[in-house]
């Protein structure tokens, strides 16, 4: 398109061109915010993970230890040797304590909390030894026998030579007051002290982790809905700005060519410019049939336009290529009525008819008589829509001539009717002629259309 630099208004080209790029950039941004979400869930689902297995474990060193405590304190109490049996099950087999210590350590990446958890092994281990002292005790006072079927631990483990020479009952007594005493408590609270430093230690840093993972994934999203939010905005500007400069000057362009009046120049650049070239070939047009009409001839009996100026007419309407009608009218029997009325009653008729066909028919439409009894009528301006209501003025011409008794003989028309979309052309006049003779064929008096069943 010849760019007019007069004209001022919004290019939608440019528009467009803009709001694809802001969309592509938008849409972008969003897909790799999308992108992103993924990892940060998976992220904040591994901390969770984390903490609820580490939790888990330290609760198992704690019940592993508070069993071994009660194992043992049973044993002693009862001397039997199932409870030192369950005792080293879960020492030497179950392991529960020690596989939790294991996982608990790899969790462990601060020296601090490390040195923490070494402490807290290394008094457990501690408590273990005094533990199994005890039970020796219990199993030297009791004078079992079968030491070799007994645990490694068990076996290892030597009696002081002052304990070695106590009673049994003394031994029994000393081994009580190891695993009740206030020591043994403050041990195994003292391991207790020691883990949970570790755990709390632990614990936080995993908080931390999971606080990062929950506030980065929360930007994300709402980083998401603002785009979104710009997304949906651009979307709404465009429907605006498409329906205020072009869907509204279009469909008044439309009414207004429809109309045949000039065209607003509004909207948008490209509308205004469609708005400027229409006008300018209207008023060329304008200024032709102006002039046209203006040399026009001119019958002298009806003063309709005679068969000259049709020339001219269809010279103009084959350059437009707007939907035209052509009509052609025949009076029906007409030599009859010169022949009972004579001539000049004929020429009234003429008239007569004449008259009520430029009556019926709006200033920008061309009524003409092409010479005899013959008439032709131009509709100019015309939608599809109004093939019946141009029918219609044909056939309330007819009730009118029928009416007219007392001023002229009764006469009716015969009408043939051929549309054309694209203003003149060379085949139309033929159609509408072919339409006419089948209305004369038809009986008269009738208004027939090409192409119509
Ligand atoms: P149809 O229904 O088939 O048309 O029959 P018709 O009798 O009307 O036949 P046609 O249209 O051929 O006849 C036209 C007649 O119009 C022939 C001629 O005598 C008459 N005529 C032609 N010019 C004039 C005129 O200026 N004045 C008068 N009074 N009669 C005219
Ligand atoms: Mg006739």
């Amino acid at each position: 398109m010849k760019e007019n630099k007069n004209i001022k208004g919004v290019k939608i080209q440019t528009f467009n061109t803009r709001v694809i790029i802001l969309c592509g950039f938008l849409f972008v941004i969003l897909i790799y915010a999308t992108a992103l979400l993924p990892s940060r869930y998976n992220a904040l689902i591994k901390d969770t993970d984390q903490y609820i297995n580490f939790q888990k474990d330290a609760q198992m060193v704690n019940d592993a230890s508070d069993y071994l405590t009660e194992q043992v304190r049973m044993y002693v109490e009862s001397e039997n040797i199932r409870y030192m049996e369950n005792y080293f099950e879960e020492v030497n087999e179950t392991k529960r304590r020690e596989k939790a210590l294991e996982e608990l350590k790899k969790c462990s990446t601060d020296e601090n909390a490390k040195d923490s958890l070494e402490a807290a092994v290394r008094s457990s281990k501690d408590l273990m030894k005094q533990e199994i002292y005890a039970m020796k005790l219990v199993l030297v006072a009791d004078g079992y026998d079968d030491m070799e079927s007994l645990p490694e631990k068990i076996r290892e483990t030597q009696l002081t030579t002052s304990d070695a020479v106590l009673k049994p009952e003394e031994m029994k007594e000393k081994a009580r007051k190891i695993v009740f005493s206030e020591e043994y408590e403050n041990s195994k609270e003292q391991i207790y002290s020691y883990l949970s430093g570790y755990v709390d230690n632990i614990t936080g840093r995993i908080k931390i982790q999971q606080e990062k993972s929950v506030k980065s994934l929360g930007d994300i999203l709402v980083f998401q809905r603002i785009f979104i939010i710009l997304l949906f905005t651009v979307s709404i500007l465009t429907f605006v700005v498409i329906t205020k400069l072009i869907v509204k000057p279009l469909s008044m362009h439309i009414r207004n060519i429809r109309e045949n009046i000039p065209l607003e120049v509004t909207g948008s650049y490209e509308c205004k410019y469609l708005a400027l070239t229409y006008n300018e070939i209207y008023e060329q047009n304008a200024a032709r049939e102006q002039m046209l009409l203006q040399k026009a001839e001119y019958d002298s009996l009806t003063g309709l336009l005679n068969r000259g100026a049709f020339e001219e007419i269809k010279k103009l309407l084959k350059e437009n290529p707007f939907p035209i009608a052509l009509a052609v009218i025949d009076i029906d029997k007409f030599k009859d009525v010169n022949d009972q009325n004579g001539h000049e009653t004929g020429d009234e008729v003429l008239k007569t008819v004449a008259s009520y066909l430029k009556q019926s028919f709006r200033s920008c439409d061309y009524v003409i008589r092409l010479g005899g009894d013959e008439f032709v009528v131009i509709i100019t301006n015309i939608k599809s829509e109004n093939q019946q209501a141009i029918r219609r003025k044909f056939v309330n011409i007819n009730k009118i001539l029928k009416k007219s008794e007392d001023i002229i003989p009764q006469v009716s028309i015969s009408v043939g009717i051929a549309f054309s979309l694209n203003g003149y052309t060379d085949d139309l006049f033929g159609k509408a002629d072919t339409m006419l003779y089948e209305a004369k064929n038809n009986g008269r008096s009738g208004c027939r259309i090409y192409g119509e069943r």
